[in-house]
């Protein structure tokens, strides 16, 4: 069985994205997403909510999506995920320390949008074949890159020097984008076998700008936040 899978979503728990456990419920199912890896900045205490949430779903035997507990850390040189984490990774540390504490968790790096030049603090080629023997999964198709050709760059980087596996992960901030970039793999049991999976994984992607999202997020929070007020 193949199934479809989202490696970089934001929920409300990050400082800048509209995400709630329904609507990422009802994007998913809407888009056919089978798998998301919640990345959130900074911040693991959403993605490990809504797993459990959506686990509750599932043994009620309603659908909800697959949650990978993942966390998008800032660290001195860019930003670095970690995905299969089980706590929360600190983060403006050197980046392999935060590797390392990622792999100390049994858990795999997962490289963002490596070649999107404005991001000013991002690993160079360089630091990535320096830190080969930590990265598992590099992403080669992000759903918002901010300069054009970082996709294509991060995919020929991965073709010279294939030093992981290629993923991919719309970056979504709001409901609209979800799945707009994913893998289809052949179903995964844990962590390693993702890694092996995705071998032979097909990558999707469409590309949305940056700006599509601004608007969306901030109404999206503000709604959010009243309606969680009122539950209160
Ligand atoms: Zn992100």
């Amino acid at each position: 069985m193949t199934v479809k899978a989202d490696f970089h979503v934001h929920t409300i728990y990050s400082p800048d994205a509209a995400i709630s456990f329904d609507q990422l419920v009802a994007a998913c199912r809407d888009k056919k997403i089978d798998i998301v890896s919640i990345m959130d900045h900074d911040e693991i205490k959403g993605a490990i909510e809504f797993n459990k949430r959506a686990e509750e779903m599932r043994s009620k035997g309603e659908w909800a999506p697959r949650i990978i507990i993942g966390e998008e850390v800032r660290t001195a040189g860019g930003e670095i995920c970690g995905m299969f984490l089980k706590k929360w990774v600190p983060d403006h540390k050197p980046p392999r320390d935060t590797m390392e504490m990622i792999k100390e968790q049994g858990g795999l790096v997962y490289v963002p949008h490596p070649f999107d030049l404005l991001k000013l603090k991002r690993l160079k080629a360089g630091e990535l074949v320096e830190l080969a023997d930590l990265i598992d999964i590099i992403e080669v198709f992000n759903g918002k890159p901010r300069t054009p050709g970082a996709n294509e760059r991060a995919a020929r980087f991965l073709e010279e020097h294939p030093i992981a596996a290629a993923g991919a992960g719309s970056d979504c901030h709001e409901p609209s984008h979800l799945g707009a970039a994913h893998v289809e793999i052949d179903d995964f049991n844990g962590p390693d076998d993702l890694v092996e999976k995705l071998r032979s994984g097909r990558i999707h992607g469409e590309k949305y700008s940056p700006f599509a999202t601004l608007l969306p997020r901030l109404i999206g929070r503000r709604e959010l936040k009243k309606e969680f007020k009122d539950q209160t």
